[in-house]
């Protein structure tokens, strides 16, 4: 047996991928290690979303230069959005890499660590195919690990928003056949998952590009009916794609998490104008009340990009109101950055400067933090259904699950209630979490924390 190490940059769609890779690799002999020291094979699958993310990758990469001088033998591939992006230019930059391959060819990893193995090359794979094909698994999938699956959907986007690489690194949109979709989740809800997460870079445009499809919310309603499944999540979505059909879905189907995350970037309409998202911020409102009216737990979540090219001090004021006037469980900010091939990086200089940038990043999050601890609060008292996902990270000697809303919460319990559903009562909240006790099926709490607020 030989030792893979890998490295994931990046969403979820990327983690996802990156366990595809396990099991692509573990068929032609490989099997994970978490010491880069001893592993045989290197692998980082990258993201490229953020000029950040792409840095941390360049540096990693200079790290194990030295390693590979050290031991020849070791091949160091590198996958995932940044590798889509550079191409073969990645093996001119850094010399000590010996395969690339893009965000359309994980199924031919085994193949091509297998020519770098016995004949030396250097491959590189950066293919576009507009069939999804390459997003099935290989046969005999491993068991499944836990009651929490991903399952991808869809990849790629058909949008054009100014300042993201998306769809130049994942592709045009391509869905995968739903029965192909339907049988993997009923797979897997034998198999003990009880909750799955959708992935795609825009999933409520499901099957818009196939026709004779099902739509998404069609798609919705057959995973609804599969038995042993609980709960269904999905991510991520864009705003125009939110359709009425959607807001329904929410109000219908059972096993559908009352939890949406629907990035807005910008509370400005001249920003989401230059940014080409195609909706102002009355429609954004406009959809989230409708969805409210006919869902009221709703727990929305969003991503804000601060200091996009010429975003005045009042165009960032908007989106401070946005985030009031919505009040958001959670949210993901970022500050800009241009990507190449980008229409933003083109057309506007990256216009506000650095210090400013973070500012405005540092004021959203703590406006948020306010209003998460508020929404937090509020939830003290109430009884919650827990998936438990194991020992909490933070909170020593305690386990941790999420509600149905997307929130954490941590209570004491045997680590044993893992991958089972609870009813936890909320006795305490921070912004990030919450804090609980579980509730016996006699409606008796089973155990006693000291509860109150962080
Ligand atoms: N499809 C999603 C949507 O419609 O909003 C977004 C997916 S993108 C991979 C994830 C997030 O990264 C975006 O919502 C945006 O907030 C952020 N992002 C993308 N490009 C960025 C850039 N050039 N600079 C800063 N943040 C960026
Ligand atoms: Fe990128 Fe999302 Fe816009 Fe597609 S919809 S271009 S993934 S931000």
């Amino acid at each position: 047996m030989k030792r893979l190490y890998i490295q994931t940059y990046g969403c979820q769609m990327n983690q996802h991928d990156s366990d595809r890779i396990v099991q692509i690799l573990r068929e032609a002999s490989y099997i994970t290690t978490d010491t880069v020291e001893e592993a045989d094979l290197i692998l980082l699958n990258t993201c490229s979303v953020r000029d950040k993310a792409e840095q941390k990758v360049y540096s990693a990469m200079g790290r194990w230069r030295e390693l590979k001088a050290r031991r020849k033998e070791v091949i160091i591939g590198v996958g995932g959005c940044l590798a889509q992006q550079e191409g073969e230019a990645l093996l001119r930059r850094v010399p000590h890499l010996d395969l690339v391959f893009g965000t359309h060819n994980i199924h031919k990893l085994a193949q091509m660590v297998r020519a770098v193995e016995s004949l030396g090359d250097r491959p590189v794979e950066v293919a576009f195919y507009r069939e999804p094909f390459y997003l099935e698994d290989p046969d005999g999938r491993p068991a499944v690990d836990g009651a929490k699956a991903y399952v991808t959907i869809m990849q790629g986007c058909n949008n054009v928003c100014s300042f993201c690489i998306v769809p130049y690194v994942r592709g045009r949109e391509v869905s995968r056949p739903s029965e192909k979709i339907l049988s993997e989740i009923e797979r897997l809800a034998r198999q003990g998952v009880k909750e799955v997460m959708l992935l795609g870079q825009n999933v409520n445009s499901y099957g818009k590009t196939t026709p004779g499809e099902l739509t998404f919310p069609q798609l919705l309603h057959r995973i609804n009916g599969i038995e042993r499944l609980e709960r269904i999540r999905f991510t991520t979505s864009h705003p125009q794609d939110l359709s009425p059909e959607l807001i329904e879905a929410y109000a219908e189907l059972e096993k559908l998490c009352e939890h949406l995350h629907l990035p807005v970037q910008s509370g400005s309409d001249s920003v989401l104008e230059r940014m080409r998202r195609g909706y102002t911020r009355q429609e954004y409102m406009d959809r989230i009340r409708r969805l409210r009216d006919r869902c009221p737990g709703m727990a929305l979540s969003t991503d804000i990009i601060v200091g996009f090219p010429g975003e005045s001090e009042e165009e960032f004021e908007r989106t401070l109101e946005n985030l009031c006037e919505v009040e958001y469980d959670e949210i993901f900010a970022f500050t800009y950055s241009p990507r190449p091939h980008t229409v933003s990086a083109k057309m506007y200089a990256d216009d506000v400067a650095d210090e400013v940038k973070r500012a405005r990043l540092a004021k959203v999050q703590r406006l948020q933090s306010e209003i998460s601890l508020k929404k937090n609060r509020e939830k003290v008292g109430s009884v919650e259904e827990i998936l438990v996902e194991g020992p909490s990270k933070l909170r020593r000697g305690q386990i941790m699950g999420r509600t149905r809303g997307n929130r954490i919460v941590n209570f004491s319990g045997p680590e044993d209630l893992s991958g089972k559903m609870v009813q936890v009562r909320i006795t305490g909240a921070s912004a990030n979490s919450l804090l609980g006790e579980l509730v016996g099926e006699d409606g008796v709490f089973t155990t006693v924390e000291a509860g109150g607020t962080e």
